[in-house]
């Protein structure tokens, strides 16, 4: 080793004793005769102290080195001289008196400063990210990553799970997203897939009789760029066979919960894990994947509305719509600027507009509102009572704010859905130390699509419908309900998963729902079909994101942040400039030749 010591490990303990430390100069100040060099390596920075009395050649180096700067110094640990201890510094009671020093690289001045953490352009970032991962919050986020990581791998082998790799070069997995395909040399015309996730890959290894597996396993989606997304992410993906929903909720709360103790990063989680149905997340929080670290609930006003003299309430309710609402609190005080944002919030959301109701302040009750304290563009179609009730049902009082929107049942719960998690950014109402898990079940089986006039998954085509909802597969197939939990955690869904279909006859019939031929699915899903009927056991599985999962433990706002080599937000690899052209030589022995635009 050209090291014998870390620079982050040092204390005082080690006083008197001789190390060699190589790392990164982390800062240099020259104070006319001494030297000081902050020396970096993973573990931490050290001060390195270089006095011309001790060694003059010594000195003559340290006075060339710059910042990041590679070095390689010995010399003995001594305490700080009284009253120059760092006490920021994990090493800030000692440092090193050099005696030997030497360059082993040099360094171009970076293009962002390494020893501190400010903003820096994120295209520069995912240039050098070589440098950013230097930087001592990416380096915390990897470190954190892996530890994660450990702590599920070692919990899961405790409990039997054995770590299985399956194949990258597959044949498409449904999903729900579009595949990367990778042609073949050998095969002209024919393609591999890269998987959506090893969906069909665990539940063969189920058939196989290996009971509980898992890995941690790279999955690739060819989305379009929105939102927080990877063409490819992490997943921590399990299947277990024998066992009940119950089994596999349980077991993952277990693994949440102490994780998190153990990683003591200072958040708390809700003991136990929520639970929430589809129906129920989307009433009371408009989306199914509620941020439940606070509590602004949407409530259904449609009965009062139906009663007042706003036409804009009647001829929605007339149209089938209904009429929600969730209120802002007084002490959010919502300029009326906000309130026009919020009006665009809503707008986005697709709804046709939204109805502010402001209930003046008098300190008191609801009894003590009187008309002329509502402000409202409504208000003169309003009585009293219906203000007073509406706002009982919300849970408002005098000084609060009810936002309206009167509008499809689902346009109008997604809407208030968006205004809840907006309100609740702006606002800070969440507690960023919390981890609010929570499990989302009963989902819909199905989705019907419009545009291709058909039902869709809602999760995949794998998960079992629930056994008493089985019957109406055939009669009313948007009413069965899939065997399928999410697992969300302050506002974003963490993992998916559910039990499976394993008896093929039933598989056939869900493929036939979703408008595949038998033709088709024996031609895509042939190998799940036929291995169904050699002994396929009950099981169920969940993948959880662990970009996501990180993301929330390390506190950051993209996943990004949590991953050493990302993907832009328009899917481009900054620091190997890819995708990229390829050679026509590499295309020919492809067979593929590319259009010109
Ligand atoms: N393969 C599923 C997914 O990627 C997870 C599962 O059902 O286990 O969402």
């Amino acid at each position: 080793m050209l090291k014998t010591r870390s620079c982050g490990e040092l204390n005082a303990e080690d006083v008197g004793s001789r190390v060699t430390l190589a790392g990164w100069v982390d800062r240099r100040r020259d104070h006319g005769g001494l030297i000081f060099i902050d020396l970096r390596d993973r573990e931490g920075v050290v001060q390195v102290v270089f006095n011309p009395e001790l060694s003059t050649q010594c000195h003559e180096v340290a006075s060339q080195v710059r910042s990041e700067y590679v070095v390689r110094v010995s010399g003995e640990v001594a305490r700080r001289p009284p009253g120059t201890e760092n006490t920021k510094l994990p090493t800030g009671e000692v440092e090193v008196i050099a005696d030997d020093v030497e360059i082993l690289n040099q360094s171009k001045t970076p293009p962002f400063y390494i020893n501190e953490d400010a903003e820096v352009e994120e295209s520069l970032r995912l240039k050098y990210r070589y440098l950013d991962l230097r930087r001592e919050r990416m380096k915390q986020n990897l470190l954190l990553r892996h530890r994660a990581v450990k702590f599920m791998r070692d919990f899961l082998d405790a409990r039997g799970f054995i770590e299985i790799e399956t194949p990258i070069l597959i044949k498409s997995t449904p999903e729900g997203a579009r595949d990367y395909l990778v042609p073949s040399r050998v095969y002209p015309g024919k393609f591999y897939a890269l998987p959506q996730s090893p969906q069909q890959l665990k539940q063969l290894l189920m058939v196989a009789g290996m009971e509980r597996y898992f890995q941690i396993a790279k999955c690739f989606r060819d989305e379009d760029t929105r939102a927080d997304r990877q063409p490819e992410f992490t997943q921590l993906d399990l299947e277990m066979s024998f066992i009940e929903k119950e089994d596999i909720l349980n077991l993952m709360e277990e693994l949440f919960i102490s994780l998190v103790e153990a990683l003591k990063i200072g958040k708390r989680v809700t003991k136990p894990f929520l639970r929430l149905t589809y129906a129920d997340a989307m009433e009371r929080y408009g989306t199914d994947k509620p941020d439940l670290r606070f509590g602004l609930e949407i409530a259904d006003l449609t009965d009062i509305a139906v009663q007042t003299d706003f036409s804009v309430f009647r001829s929605a309710i007339a149209q089938g719509g209904e009429v929600k609402g969730i209120c802002a609190p007084g002490q959010l005080g919502l300029t009326r600027h906000q309130l026009e944002e919020m009006r665009q919030v809503a707008q986005t959301a697709g709804a046709r507009g939204l109805l502010t109701i402001s209930l003046g302040d008098t300190g008191g009750s609801l009894s003590d509102l009187t008309m002329d304290m509502v402000k409202s563009v409504a208000a003169k179609f309003l009585s009293l009572d219906q203000v007073r009730s509406m706002a009982e049902r919300l849970g408002a009082k005098p000084g609060d704010i009810l936002l309206i929107v009167a509008d499809k049942p689902e346009v109008a719960s997604t809407t208030l859905g968006e205004l809840r998690r907006e309100i609740g950014r702006r606002f800070k109402l969440a507690d960023p130390d919390m981890l609010a898990f929570a499990y989302v079940c009963d989902f819909p089986l199905l989705r019907w699509d419009g545009e291709l006039g058909r039902w869709q998954s809602e999760h995949h085509p794998f998960t079992a419908p629930r056994p008493e909802d089985m019957p109406l597969l055939d009669t009313a197939p948007e009413k069965v309900r899939g065997e399928h939990y999410d697992l969300v955690c302050n506002g974003y869904e963490v993992g998916g998963g559910s039990l499976r279909i394993h008896v093929a006859e039933l598989q056939r019939k869900v493929f036939r729902l979703l408008g595949y031929s038998d033709a088709d699915s024996a031609e895509r899903f042939g190998h799940l079909l036929e291995a169904f009927e050699y002994g396929a056991p009950p099981h169920g599985g969940i993948a959880i994101g662990i970009d996501r999962l990180v993301m929330l433990l390390a506190g950051e706002e993209t996943i990004r942040e949590v991953i050493a080599f990302p993907k832009n937000q328009s899917a481009v690899d900054m620091t190997f400039n890819a995708p990229s052209p390829v050679a026509r030589e590499q295309l020919a022995e492809l067979h593929l030749r590319v259009e010109e635009e």
